[in-house]
């Protein structure tokens, strides 16, 4: 299992509906398929979104990260030396989703090598897993009606919704849903927009209407906004921006800020996301497989994660990014289709990844 090369290639998949979030929007996915190709034969694949405005990464930076650092500390050594390869990603700041691909990839490797399906590998809880449909920050009347047509046609019932914007908008959005929706779980996403006065407005209304939880109302740096939430309110609040690794947990799980974590394979990879499971697990809090705007590669990989796991797959899992993008690498029915708003485990080798030439050759962008 010997690495001898490993590929990068950018691709751009456009997205049917531009996400508008607390801090950004995103129109077109830009990520870099990464490719760990062994000696014998056997090729690792994964995916690594670009998200600027939360990591400070583009196509290019990854794939310059792979060329310089990471590349030439993978190269000669064996697909098994997970361990190995971490050491040489932390003698490197920062580079989060590169790290988390090749990671993905390394595993791929050694499920198709021991004959078994990744989930196998990591643990093997579960063979489903219940699936949460995000809704862009728009007028509440559309986020209802992109809601309900979704539970139509996959028969999905947890729903994330953005927040984080306009604090008085949010309020009218979250009683316009619940009407909409009166049974359906419903959380929020307030990707760190909010001071901790307005989140607790968006907080009061939530508690009225049995929100499930709240992602990151308040910045992780604002600890005197985030302190105030705490004293505040009763909605369990989950970390992500300020979740980004296990120190980050830690600190948010000692000053007692976050009551759920969310994990994104994309950004701490399978070996990583394994040392955050435990964290939380230590405190019996509670993990949510959420996505980093993951296409089919990126969410088979936090699918084989999300069942792996009792935590994980005990919660619904952001597992249809991919809903909302115009195109995939992969062959048609790879990715498991969403039947009664759960995905089915994947049964073959490694994360079971096949992918369509021609589509790649469509979507790539380095030619
Ligand atoms: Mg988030």
């Amino acid at each position: 299992m010997k690495i001898i090369r490993i590929d990068c290639i950018p691709f751009n998949l456009p997205l049917k509906n531009p996400v508008r979030f607390a801090g950004g929007r995103l129109a077109v996915s830009e990520h870099v398929l990464v490719q760990v190709h062994t000696e014998d034969g056997l090729v690792g694949t994964a995916e690594a979104p670009s998200r600027p405005f939360f990591y400070g990464e583009s196509q290019a930076s990854m794939i310059e990260a792979v060329r310089k650092w990471f590349a030439p500390a993978l190269m000669g050594r064996s697909a098994l030396d997970i361990e190995h390869a971490w050491a040489a990603f932390r003698e490197v700041e920062h580079n989060d989703t590169i790290k988390g691909a090749l990671d993905i990839a390394l595993h791929d490797i050694v499920g198709q090598a021991l004959g078994q399906p990744c989930h196998r590998l990591l643990g093997g809880w579960s063979d489903s897993a219940r699936v949460t449909y995000i809704c862009g920050y728009g007028e509440p009347q559309a986020m209802a009606e992109e809601a309900l047509a979704v539970r139509e046609r996959w028969g999905i019932t947890s729903f994330k919704l953005k927040v984080g914007i306009d604090a008085a908008q949010d309020v009218r959005m979250l009683h316009t849903l619940r009407a909409a929706l009166p049974e359906e779980l419903l959380y929020v996403d307030g990707n760190s927009g909010l001071n901790g006065r307005d989140a607790l407005r968006v907080l009061g209304a939530a508690s009225e209407i049995g929100l499930a939880w709240a992602e990151e109302p308040v910045h992780r740096d604002d600890r005197p906004g985030r302190a105030m939430v705490q004293r505040h309110t009763r909605v369990p609040i989950m970390g992500d921006e300020s979740c980004r690794n296990p120190e980050e947990t830690a600190r948010e799980l000692a000053d007692g800020f976050v009551q759920l974590v969310g994990i994104k394979t994309a950004r701490t990879g399978f070996r990583v996301s394994r040392d955050i499971l435990a964290q939380c697990a230590a405190l019996r809090v509670r993990n949510v497989i959420a996505s980093q705007g993951d296409s089919t590669v990126g969410v088979m990989a936090a699918l084989h994660f999300t069942v792996a796991h009792a935590n994980t797959a005990s919660q619904p899992a952001e597992l249809a990014f991919h809903l909302n993008t115009q195109a995939d690498l992969l062959q048609d029915g790879c990715l498991p289709t969403i039947v009664a708003g759960r995905m089915q485990a994947p049964t073959a080798p490694g994360l079971g990844l096949q992918l369509d030439p021609d589509k790649l050759a469509r979507y790539r962008v380095d030619h």
